[in-house]
């Protein structure tokens, strides 16, 4: 068996390959020790590690296992699962939303990390504690989909007030730019709050992705990372403005696990 690791920020993501096929398992970080006892039970498998936390992660290991950089994996895991699409473009951009979000360029043959951003899943989760107190993942995003983002965001349509704006009105003019008069703010709910958040960090994504993709001469770009998980409002967002400058939005199954997966595939 060959167990690929891909120990990130926020969550240990580990697929087990054998001939049956791949077993995904997911872990938050802080149980980084419990993932390495689990690991060393493994004892016929070839392990190889890749993500930030790879290192610590071989350090608490008691047994050998290889390492390969995070966007090489990554890439060869996005490979891996395109086989199965009908996709025949053989250059395309992959945008990975993890706790902070990498853009890279594949090709075939190579690929290469062309930028980033810090707002990520990590920005998600965080500015959902600071402005409503809920650190809970799921809860996040169940509540965010309940919510309407108008009292918050700032639409073009609002600065150009009935007049016919150059652009579409619906596009977001300004992320939390609508201010509100203070005696109101006591009456936005959670539910709004946490769209607005969800709506900054995939307009942020979708639009510097799209921008990369102009730049590298491609129009396909392939979102992965956790901070889809069951998170329709977040790929609504991204799709929508993905679509919107001119690009072409594609979401893989069990995308989170791509790095784990190019980790397994190591031999
Ligand atoms: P990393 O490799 O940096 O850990 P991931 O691709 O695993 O990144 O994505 C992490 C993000 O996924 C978090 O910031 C959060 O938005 C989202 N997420 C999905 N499921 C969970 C969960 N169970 N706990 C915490 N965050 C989660």
């Amino acid at each position: 068996m060959n167990i690929g690791i891909d120990a990130g920020g926020t969550l240990i993501k580990v697929v087990c390959r054998n001939r049956g096929g791949l077993k995904y398992h997911k872990f938050p970080s802080v149980q980084l020790d419990y993932v390495a006892s689990w690991i060393n039970g493994f004892d016929e498998a070839q392990v190889c590690v890749t993500g930030g936390k790879a290192a610590l992660l071989k350090s608490k290991m008691k047994r050998s296992a290889a390492e390969i950089v995070e966007f090489e994996a990554t890439s060869q895991g996005v490979r891996y699962f395109l086989a199965d699409h009908d996709f025949t473009e053989d250059a395309y951009l992959v945008t990975n939303v993890g706790t902070g979000t990498s853009i890279h360029h594949v090709t075939d043959r190579h690929q290469k990390r062309i930028g980033g951003t810090g707002v990520g899943g990590g920005t998600m989760m965080g500015l959902a504690q600071l402005l409503t107190g809920i650190t809970d993942y799921e809860q996040i995003v169940r509540l965010a989909a309940k919510g309407a983002r108008d009292r918050i965001d700032l639409k073009v349509s609002h600065i150009y007030e009935g007049a016919e704006p150059p652009i579409p009105g619906d596009l977001t003019a300004s992320n939390f730019g609508h201010l509100l008069p203070s005696a109101s703010l006591a009456s936005l709910s959670q539910e709004e709050l946490l769209a607005a958040v969800i709506g900054l960090v995939g307009e942020t994504v979708a639009t510097t992705s799209v921008l990369a993709a102009g730049q590298c001469g491609v129009s396909s770009v392939i979102f992965i990372g956790s901070s889809f998980l069951r998170n329709n409002l977040l790929k609504e967002v991204v799709i929508r403005y993905t679509k919107l400058r001119g690009g072409n939005p594609l979401f893989l199954r069990n995308g989170e696990y791509c790095g784990a997966v190019g980790a397994s595939l190591y031999e």
